[in-house]
């Protein structure tokens, strides 16, 4: 039996000989290539597919999110290892000089770099809390977002990236809608993966919230049932990668951006969320690196 390491780096080695992610030299950053592409884009359509009576306000988002909403979202306080912000250079010549200097003689130049209004988004989510400020109408809303995320988590599984795709439908309404629509993209992401042929198991999960103070936070997070997983084993089978989430966030993005229901009441929120690289390799892992030998009902439910 190989261990998680060297499967990850087997893995990993077959996804470059097979031309479906490139390799950047910096670990969890990678191109990709056609049929990689080809694959998350017929998995994104099934996903159209899916919620196509449900009336989702399309928006798309640049991975970049304005630094005042980033830091009022509670990600940095709870996620500090994982962030990216985005620096630059503010200088004179005088500093441009020193610039020069540091790049000639291979020394770190950070000290010459200051602080911008942008963070690298995390999840496709986060603009929209701010965006939704104010007054939902009757029934909430719902939204459709896909993006590129950021996470500073360099890793040799190529199923933990740095950058990566989430596609996410967000719900803004009371407890009961938004408890509502977490269990149905549950049961209607379960059946996707399972069409796909993907062996799957979901469980309760939580976040993985920074310091001493976090295990705390985590463990209110399960216990309270706020989050859930969809894994499949894809460089481990003790320890299954998460490829789809299902999070209700309570109150936490209504009160932080006054997000109000019809009523008057703070909204509550929900989202669904299907990481489209880990999506992609899972179908790799479990199928093959050759579509085109892939079974039949795989190829017809994805259109390939
Ligand atoms: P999360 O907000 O952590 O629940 O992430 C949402 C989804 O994004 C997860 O279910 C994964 O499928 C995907 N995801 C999270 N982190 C990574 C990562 N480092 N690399 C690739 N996909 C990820
Ligand atoms: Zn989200």
């Amino acid at each position: 039996m190989m261990d998680a390491k060297s499967s990850q780096k087997a893995f990993l080695e077959q996804l470059v000989a097979h031309r479906l992610l490139i390799p950047s030299g910096v670990p969890g950053l990678f191109g990709r290539g056609r049929l990689f592409e080809e694959v998350i884009e017929r998995f994104n359509r099934l996903l159209t597919d899916v919620a196509a009576d449900d009336g989702a306000e399309v928006v798309q988002f640049p991975p970049l999110v304005n630094r005042k909403h980033y830091e009022k979202s509670g990600f940095l306080k709870s996620f500090p290892h994982l962030a990216g912000s985005v620096f630059s250079f503010y200088g004179d010549q005088g500093e441009y000089m020193e610039l020069l200097s540091c790049l000639e003689k291979g020394e770190d130049w950070s000290r010459l770099q200051h602080m911008t209004e942008v963070m690298l988004t995390a999840a496709a989510c986060y603009p929209i809390y701010p965006m939704a400020s104010g007054t939902l109408p009757e029934g909430g809303r719902l939204f459709d977002v896909y993006s590129y995320c950021f996470r500073h988590e360099p890793s040799d599984d190529p199923a933990r990236m740095q950058v990566f795709r989430m596609r996410e439908f967000v719900h803004l309404g009371t407890p009961e809608t938004s408890v509502a629509f977490r269990n149905r993209w549950l049961e209607r992401g379960s059946d996707l993966l399972k069409a796909l042929a993907v062996p799957i198991s979901a469980d309760v999960a939580s976040d993985p919230f920074f310091g001493r103070g976090g295990k705390m936070l985590a463990s209110n997070q399960r216990e309270q049932r706020l989050k859930f997983e969809l894994r499949t084993p894809i460089t481990s089978t003790e320890e299954p990668t998460a490829v789809m989430s299902f999070n209700y966030h309570q109150d936490h993005f209504g009160s932080l951006f006054d997000i109000r229901r019809a009523s008057g009441e703070i909204a509550h929120t929900a989202c669904f969320g299907a990481g489209m690289e880990r999506v992609a390799l899972s179908l790799f892992k479990t199928h093959g690196f050759v579509p085109a030998a892939w079974p039949a009902s795989v190829r017809t439910k994805l259109c390939l």
